[in-house]
């Protein structure tokens, strides 16, 4: 046995929730403005449940197969279950992922190409809009995801024209080797971007265990944060 106390799922979510309210202080922000997402991914459904029981409401994963699955896990939980339990897809998606991605989530943070945002249009059934968050490469290198931001306005409209998308806003992941500070001082410029063509487009996703300090000045307005809460990943399955 390890003589040092193993902190728990609930002290844990408590001492970042704390952090946040402290960053948000110090940055003139209003804590009640910042979602904290607790990404959940490589972690079992009964860590979902957990966290909805210690009063979670979103939730982030990053693949398809694992987010379908937990969400038909806990589907079949007794009541209340996870009832007003928020999915957002936080990770690379394939347009041959839209319907299923749609149907087990509520927002996606990754549309970074018209050709997503049309399956993501195509896949939707007698659901409501889907939310979905331009996701902006702060990398020179392509394969890392994301819109580049000199074509962010060309995607905005292509996405503000599909009927069945609600543009909610940017999301982006802070490059290793860069001050996180600076990287999401971009973010920043271009969420005002976004905001001149779409004014309700107002969510900035940005933030992880290791750069939320640095994200709530910068303006973020949800979180994405991970191991800080559930503790170290499993191994990749
Ligand atoms: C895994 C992941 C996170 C959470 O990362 P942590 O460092 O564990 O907080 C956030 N955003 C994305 C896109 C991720 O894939």
């Amino acid at each position: 046995m390890n003589s040092q106390h193993e902190l728990s799922v609930a002290e844990r979510l408590s001492a970042i929730d704390a952090a946040i309210a402290d960053a948000a202080r110090q940055a003139g922000r209003d804590a009640g403005d910042i979602t904290r997402i607790v990404v959940t991914k490589f972690h079992p459904a009964s860590l979902v449940q957990e966290l909805y029981d210690l009063g979670v409401r979103d939730v982030g994963e990053n693949r398809q197969q694992e987010l379908s699955a937990k969400v038909d896990a806990l589907r079949q939980a007794p009541a209340p279950g996870t009832e007003g339990l928020r999915w957002h897809f936080i990770g690379q998606a394939q347009t041959n992922k839209a319907a299923q991605i749609r149907r087990a989530a509520q927002a996606v943070h990754s549309i970074d190409r018209a050709r997503i945002a049309d399956a993501f249009d195509r896949a939707a059934a007698d659901d409501g809009p889907l939310d979905v968050l331009l996701q902006v490469n702060l990398t020179d290198d392509p394969g890392r995801g994301g819109v580049a931001p000199k074509e962010l306005e060309m995607l905005a409209e292509h996405v503000l024209a599909l009927p069945t998308l609600r543009l909610r806003g940017l999301m982006a992941v802070a490059p290793l080797g860069e001050e996180p500070a600076a990287a999401f001082a971009r973010v920043h410029d271009y969420a005002s971007r976004l905001r001149a063509i779409a004014p309700d487009a107002d969510w900035i996703s940005a933030g992880m265990t290791g750069d939320f300090v640095e994200a709530i000045a910068a303006g973020a307005t949800h979180l994405r944060i991970g191991t800080a809460i559930t503790g170290p990943r499993p191994a990749q399955g």
